[in-house]
């Protein structure tokens, strides 16, 4: 089991954003947090809004990530992210500057709004800090 790892590809619509042989990985399903270690049993899951870690020889990478697919077969775990970002890619003012949009349009609520809209932009910032370390 020690040698043994699993391979993990994140890729977007935009870019190839992790491609590395790494220990376990813990994904955000749509049904909670999964973790993933060598020989896991094949499955497909969607993803949530939430935070990706990869951890290699006991170093943990965080990512954020908002929704897309996740296939684990045969030691390999294939993530189509609609977005993801490695934490340190992260633009932290972005983030807050998209935090506070959301925040306004949901206090305001006037007949534009989209709710629905507004509060997964909200998730998408919060969870971008979150994995920046600037909650
Ligand atoms: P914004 O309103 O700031 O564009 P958003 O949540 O609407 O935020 P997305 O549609 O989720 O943005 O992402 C669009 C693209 O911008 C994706 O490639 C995503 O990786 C990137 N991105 C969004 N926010 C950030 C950020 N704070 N730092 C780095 N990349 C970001």
């Amino acid at each position: 089991m020690a040698d043994k790892n699993i391979t993990v590809e994140i890729v977007t619509p935009e870019r190839v954003v992790f491609s590395e042989q790494v220990d376990f990985v813990v994904v955000p399903g749509i049904e909670g947090y999964l973790g993933v270690l060598p020989m896991h049993a094949p499955i497909v899951s969607g993803l949530n809004i939430g935070i990706l870690k990869v951890i290699t020889g006991g170093k943990e990478t965080k990512l954020a990530t908002s929704g897309g697919f996740m296939e684990v077969n045969n030691d390999k775990v294939v993530i189509l992210a609609e977005t993801a970002e490695r934490s340190d890619e992260i633009d932290v003012s972005r983030a807050k500057a998209a935090r506070e949009r959301a925040e306004q349009r949901l206090a305001s609520r006037t007949h534009d709004v989209d709710v629905a809209r507004a509060e997964m932009a909200l998730r998408r910032a919060l969870i971008r800090l979150k994995a920046s370390g600037n909650e």
